[in-house]
């Protein structure tokens, strides 16, 4: 494996990181939490006329055509701005229509995401059914010639700006049995649907919805042979190994701040830099922030060439949320007094990575399913 970036990737990188420093500077970001949207449309329009919204769309539906190392390029640039908005909703959402839609759906929603004229959102998540897909209750009712669809789903990210969600429903079966389960096209907009916003600690935007008798299109649902698992296993595995990323950035990040202040707080009449036990500190952020990086980049890698890649992906989110925590607690602690500041900038990243640790199976769920893969 050669990890090293072409030219064409170390631009991505390097156009990324300078359009968030001076399109999305901290007080933005700030701006942006406490806003009711939770994203700039402006800012968001900008991003898609650079590409960024179609690099996994081919260029037959007004994307880029890339792969996923170049998502994860631009995610980990994300992550390392602290940046708010719904490009991971709207990234999950793609990946449904992309890994498993039909045609029509491919051609009628993929055209507007990379124009940057549509949010997508994924809502999985239930009551009775957290990460596990079978115990959907949601249920997809045949009524005429449409689908009439009902259930709570929880946790859906962003979705008072998502144009389209992209629902798991059963049109069969019971909860437990994986039977009759499919992914339903829903427009935002359709009777039917309301919203109640969910508190959440990183300040980013996440809803209850409800669906009381949403009508549904049969040619809004995307179903594969096999069911459900097979149709949004992959999915969540490019998630998750994208999800790292965005957390590697974030991770690179308060390393560097650290390492920065370290060299400028005087205390005891030399900079605390310069005391073995804060340099220790750092080249074990430093340590973490490398078995982060490389884990995540071997799995996306595997993906990206279409590669079996369930063992590195667990792997990836194992190491990458337990070494972001410790990279997040020494960051504050180098910081002292300050970076238990509300105002301090290391709060947007403490935040953000402890909720990425959680969100899409916490590592100690990777590491239950590493072990069963491995046969333990
Ligand atoms: C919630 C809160 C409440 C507080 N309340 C009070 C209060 O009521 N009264 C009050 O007087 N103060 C208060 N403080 C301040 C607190 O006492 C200081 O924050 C603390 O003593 C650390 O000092 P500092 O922030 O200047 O960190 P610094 O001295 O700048 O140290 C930063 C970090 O550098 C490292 N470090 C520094 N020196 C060394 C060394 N010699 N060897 C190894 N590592 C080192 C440590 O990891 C340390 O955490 C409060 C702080 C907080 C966060």
């Amino acid at each position: 494996m050669d990890f090293e970036l072409n030219d064409e990737q170390e631009m991505l990188r390097k156009s990324a990181r300078d359009f968030l420093e001076s399109e999305c500077p901290k007080s933005v970001v700030k701006q942006l939490e406490e806003s009711d949207s939770g994203y700039s449309p402006q800012l968001w329009k900008k991003m898609a006329q650079l590409g960024w919204m179609g690099i996994l769309i081919p260029e037959e539906y007004g994307g880029v055509g890339w792969t996923l190392i170049e998502e994860a390029i631009l995610f980990e640039e994300f992550g390392r701005a602290a940046m708010p908005g719904p490009m991971f909703a709207t990234l999950t959402g793609t990946l449904v229509v992309l890994e498993s839609a039909a045609e029509g759906l491919k051609k009628n929603l993929l055209p507007q995401v990379a124009a940057g004229d549509l949010v997508l959102t994924l809502a999985i998540d239930e009551p009775e059914a957290v990460c596990d897909t079978r115990f959907v209750v949601t249920r997809a009712a045949r009524k005429g010639g449409a689908y009439a669809l009902s259930g709570t789903k929880l946790f859906v990210p962003y979705a008072h700006v998502a144009g389209w969600m992209l629902v798991v429903g059963r049109t069969a079966g019971s909860p437990g049995d994986g039977k009759g389960i499919a992914v339903f096209a829903v427009d935002g907009k359709a009777p039917g649907i309301s919203l109640a916003a969910m508190k959440t600690f990183a300040h980013d935007k996440q809803f209850q919805v409800d669906f009381d008798g949403v009508p549904v299109s049969p040619s809004h649902a995307v179903r594969k042979p096999g069911g459900i698992v097979p149709m949004i296993k992959p999915v969540l595995e490019k998630a998750t190994a994208v999800q790292c990323a965005s957390m590697v950035g974030g991770a690179q990040k308060e390393l560097e701040m650290t390492a920065e202040y370290t060299k400028q707080r005087v205390q005891f009449g030399r900079p605390i830099g310069t005391f073995q036990a804060v340099q220790h500190r750092l080249a074990d952020m430093f340590i973490d922030v490398q078995g982060a990086r490389w884990t995540t980049y071997q799995a996306v890698w595997r993906l990206s060439q279409g590669m079996p890649a369930a063992r590195e992906v667990a792997i990836a989110k194992a190491v990458t949320g337990r070494a972001c925590q410790r990279v997040a607690f020494s960051a504050q602690q180098l910081h002292g007094g300050i970076g238990v500041d509300i105002d301090s900038e290391l709060h947007f990243y403490y935040l953000r990575e402890k909720a990425l640790e959680l969100a899409l199976g916490t590592p100690a769920d990777h590491l239950k399913a590493l072990s069963a893969m491995i046969g333990t």
